[in-house]
């Protein structure tokens, strides 16, 4: 028996209008046994780093020797939007798609992000299961989305293991705004439309490396890779909420501050009509709004930066769907 190998690719992604490529690196871990092929991969949001901490963690954690199959692992997938820690590539790179995350499967004619999404979907095509590394807001719980009726991806879901799981719907399913935001590019959609379980995980936290989320992080590559019978061991039991993704957000009816409930913590229970917090206009003191949740549910979102205009999001309540 072999005991397996890694290599590091660099890909070029593509050429940009000075003629300098725009590549990446492409981790392969090859197993002693073969098995089914996992595409991880993290930071195609540049400032959402800590999937990328994530790999390198998990680089040094998993074993060749006990590894069954291959795991492909990118950990710097939009390198534009990383060297500018931000969300979106700059309008000058990409005008028409400035958010890699809804051009899947890419089109290698087309424009820039596009085309690094063809190339990257070259490694991809030929996966079982996909992991997209994502983060959120600093006060935000660390979730798990997939597709809602996709029974595979729930399955990922589960064994990646966070406490809370967003299903989300897709496709014919989905509202209006899903389909005007362009949520039908997400890699995870593109992906389960080509028949591959795909999730998203959220680990809290952009812009720095939080040591809890890296944890829920590596833990939950490892425990994907049980559950796919990629390593040895069985993915334990766990009770998680389910609840569904985009509904239950509490927005601001008019601009000002925005001071939440101190005694909140995302991950509590909320009824409807629970207080959230105060919008007041900074001049006067005068209260603007009194923000409650809608519904009853699990708060797994509450702003923290606190000068919101009117439309923002202030809080996020998440319907149980099973507990
Ligand atoms: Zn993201």
């Amino acid at each position: 028996m072999s005991a397996g190998t890694h290599t590091a690719e660099t890909v070029t992604l593509e050429r940009l209008p000075s003629g300098v490529e725009l590549s990446t690196t492409v981790h392969r871990y090859r197993g002693a046994a073969d098995g089914p092929t996992l595409y991880v991969q993290a930071a195609q949001h540049g400032r959402e780093i800590n999937g990328t901490e994530v790999l390198r963690r998990f680089h040094d954690a998993v074993s060749l020797e006990e590894l069954s199959g291959t795991i492909v692992a990118v950990p710097v997938a939009n390198p534009l939007t990383f060297d500018r820690v931000s969300y979106v590539t700059p309008e000058e790179f990409d005008s028409v798609n400035p958010n890699m995350n809804r051009v899947w499967p890419g089109d290698a004619d087309g424009t820039l992000h596009q085309r690094m999404a063809a190339r990257l979907w070259e490694e991809i095509e030929g996966a079982d299961a996909i992991v997209d590394l994502h983060t959120g807001s600093p006060d935000m719980l660390p979730h798990v989305v997939y597709r809602e009726g996709d029974d595979e991806a729930r399955r990922l879901a589960t064994a990646f293991g966070t406490d809370l799981l967003l299903s989300e719907e897709a496709d014919e399913d989905a509202s209006e705004e899903w389909h005007r935001r362009g949520f039908a590019g997400k890699l995870r959609v593109a992906a389960a439309r080509e028949g591959i379980p795909s999730i998203t995980p959220e680990l809290a936290h952009n812009k720095q490396i939080l040591e809890d989320a890296v944890e829920t992080g590596v833990d939950g590559l490892l425990e994907v890779c049980r559950y796919l019978g990629m390593l040895p061991g069985a993915v334990p039991e766990r009770e998680q909420i389910v609840a569904r993704n985009h509904l239950g957000q509490v927005t601001a009816d008019e601009s000002g501050l925005f001071r939440p409930d101190p005694s909140l913590a995302v991950g509590q229970r909320v009824a409807e009509r629970d207080w959230l917090g105060t919008v007041y206009n900074p001049q006067t003191y005068e209260p603007v709004q009194e923000a409650t949740a809608d519904r009853d549910g699990v708060l797994y979102a509450l702003t923290q930066e606190s000068t919101v205009a009117a439309g923002d999001q202030l809080a996020s309540v998440a319907l149980v769907r099973e507990d």
